[in-house]
């Protein structure tokens, strides 16, 4: 087990992991996947997962760590703070979406509407997850501004990998504790509705140890669920946060080939021991400029007795600049608990709310200071980040990879170069309290590269609802359903997005989770059930998906109706591949093929650009 001696030995993570017994062996495909990986968010704050994924490559190939290729595509963040340091990260989503509510369709929005303030989980449940087509799978982008200079409404894009800490205040301890009865509910259930429409083939869900993993679970049948709980400090970072680790992997594309907890699991294998000389105040190295200017926003402040700016030349400058509040709140907590750290928001005399000698406790939104007894001051903003396992410091990015050191999170860049607002200390703590740890989600991530593959091709569903044999694909073609792969010309247009490996095994989706073989729904284009769905709502344009350069989904295209961008069903080049009209004998799959694709090509010339560079010209834009 690695163990860990200092701060950097604790930025180091993405080498402790590579060499681990259980990743090792993995390392060259883990490195594959991880450099160009397809990926999505939504509330995750300050954006840990893409930092975790810029860090996580110094440890699989630390010469080119600058060149990793992410498809960072959505995200959805409440916060304007939050959304300003996405917007400044190395590789910024193309898409960024403020409100996951702006989703869901008008219709739906107004049927929420007349439940009142208050709605149940029941009458939420059916507006949101039970009606068909409750919500829109595009919305308000704050990256793209359509003609008339509004907001575009820009799609969510398929990635391979989506990773979210959905809100948690209903399930902390801190927070209402209301459970699903909490006011966060309406979001938590928008995002269950989002991924269930958009299939996307992994999950990773970060939240507070009691979160309902289950409930979510519930509404998400057509994925297999694992979940554990990590620790920050069985991680080797000497700050407490424990946190509940929760992957959904798409059954019929991927499986997860080891388990995240027990003896085999992620704490088992990638846990790094603390060196006891090792403790929390080694991450505190601020230097007296950058202290000064905590000074100078404390000291300032009305009601703080100091009668001019304070610095660092005198040594009890920081308990001086505390107003009084702060001042009772110190004196109650040293004498509670002399010599370690307190968070200045808390009354100890109503809460204790301190760490342990060499362990700093739970960093959280409201923690306002987190004052450290041992060296007679608080931790800066940038040290809190550092808590969270951050990069901020250039001494973090040296430790993280020696000989090129290369930005891995957004507070390695100026805003005010990028023409945003300049930072506050107050944000940064919030957000601080509010973010993920890199290294431990960076544990989960490296965990789903290595162990989350997908499967062998399934048997079509056609094959099995006809009775045919599995084994017996050329009876089945005899029969019309399934044939010889077809001429890839035909498909050149739409492959576009990098994505080339042929897998039989994707089906059409219809929208309100049903499935059908591709083959089937067009031999069956006649038959009212199916006229219903895809005939008489006929596709109409068709949105990209991309699944990253991993190229193992094959590039599933999805279909909407035109009108309101309700997605009617979603359709893969790959599977299209493996049916084949012109081997068939069945006319009606012939027609029923060949005007889809008619409507689907047309559709494609009519949009403005194929979907290379229409991404290119994203992320251009972005
Ligand atoms: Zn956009």
């Amino acid at each position: 087990m690695p163990v860990v001696r200092t701060a950097s030995d604790g930025f180091r993570w993405p080498h402790d992991y590579a060499s681990s017994p259980a990743i090792r062996p993995h390392k060259s495909s883990v490195w594959r996947r991880l450099s160009s990986l397809s990926l999505t968010t939504a509330f995750s704050g300050i954006c840990c997962p893409p930092t975790a994924a810029h860090m996580a490559v110094a440890g699989f190939a630390p010469d080119v760590g600058s060149k990793m290729d992410l498809h960072y595509h959505n995200s959805i963040e409440w916060s304007n703070e939050c959304n300003a340091e996405l917007y400044s990260l190395p590789t910024p989503p193309v898409c960024r979406h403020q409100d996951i509510a702006a989703f869901l369709t008008t219709e739906t929005k107004d049927l929420l509407k007349s439940f009142g303030p208050d709605p149940t989980l029941k009458e939420l449940e059916y507006a949101i997850l039970r009606r068909p087509g409750a919500l829109n799978l595009v919305a308000p982008c704050l990256n793209h501004r359509d003609e008339s200079g509004q907001p575009k409404l820009c799609p969510y894009i398929r990635s391979l990998i989506h990773v979210a800490g959905p809100p948690c205040t209903d399930f902390s301890k801190n927070g209402s504790e209301q459970k699903l009865l909490g006011k966060t509910t309406i979001h938590l259930l928008c995002w269950i509705a989002l991924l269930r429409d958009l299939r996307i083939p992994i999950i990773l869900a970060e939240n507070v140890e009691a979160w309902h993993w289950q409930y979510v679970a519930s509404w998400l049948p057509m994925y297999d669920c694992d979940s554990t709980v990590l620790r920050n400090v069985t991680h080797g970072f000497p700050v407490e946060r424990t946190r509940r680790f929760t992957i959904f992997v798409l059954k019929d594309s991927y499986e997860l080939s080891r388990p995240l907890g027990g003896p085999l699991g992620i704490e088992a294998s990638l846990s790094r021991q603390m060196d006891s000389s090792h403790s929390y105040l080694d991450y505190m190295i601020a230097k007296p400029a950058e202290l000064d200017m905590e000074l100078l926003w404390a000291s300032t402040r009305d009601g703080c007795s100091s009668l001019s700016p304070l610095s660092t030349s005198d040594q009890h400058a920081f308990e001086r600049s505390l107003v009084p509040y702060e001042r009772k709140h110190l004196s109650g907590h040293r004498r509670d608990a002399p010599g370690v750290a307190y968070t200045m928001s808390q009354n100890p005399d109503r809460r204790a709310c301190h760490g342990k000698r060499r362990i700093l406790h739970t960093l959280t939104a409201g923690q306002h200071l987190i004052f450290v007894d041992p060296l007679n001051r608080w931790a800066s903003a940038r040290e809190l980040l550092s808590f969270q396992g951050f990069p901020v410091y250039n001494e973090w990015l040296t430790a993280l990879c020696a000989d090129q050191p290369y930005p891995c999170c957004s507070f390695n860049f100026s805003r005010l170069s990028m023409g945003l607002t300049p930072r506050d200390r107050r944000h940064m703590t919030v957000q601080a309290g509010n973010s993920m740890h890199t290294g431990v989600v960076g544990a989960a991530l490296v965990w789903i590269l290595a162990f989350c593959h997908e499967r062998a091709a399934p048997v079509p569903r056609a094959l099995q609802q006809h009775g045919a044999s599995a084994a017996s694909t050329e009876s089945a073609s005899s029969s019309g359903s399934i044939g010889p792969t077809r001429d890839s010309t035909m498909l050149v247009p739409y492959v576009e997005s990098g994505a080339s490996t042929v897998s039989a095994s994707k089906r059409c989706r219809e929208i309100h989770n049903e499935s059908l073989s591709f083959s089937c729904l067009f031999n069956s284009m006649s038959s009212s059930k199916k006229r219903r769905v895809c005939s008489s709502n006929p596709p109409m344009a068709a949105l990209p998906i991309d699944n990253g350069s991993d190229g193992s989904l094959g590039p599933p295209i999805r279909l909407t109706d035109g009108s309101d961008g309700n997605a009617s069903c979603l359709v893969s080049l790959s599977s299209i591949g493996s049916c084949s009209p012109s081997g068939s004998s069945n006319s009606s799959a012939r027609v029923g093929f060949d005007s889809l694709f008619k409507r689907m090509s047309g559709s494609r010339r009519n949009a403005d650009t194929p979907v290379s560079s229409s991404f290119a010209k994203r992320q251009r834009l972005s």
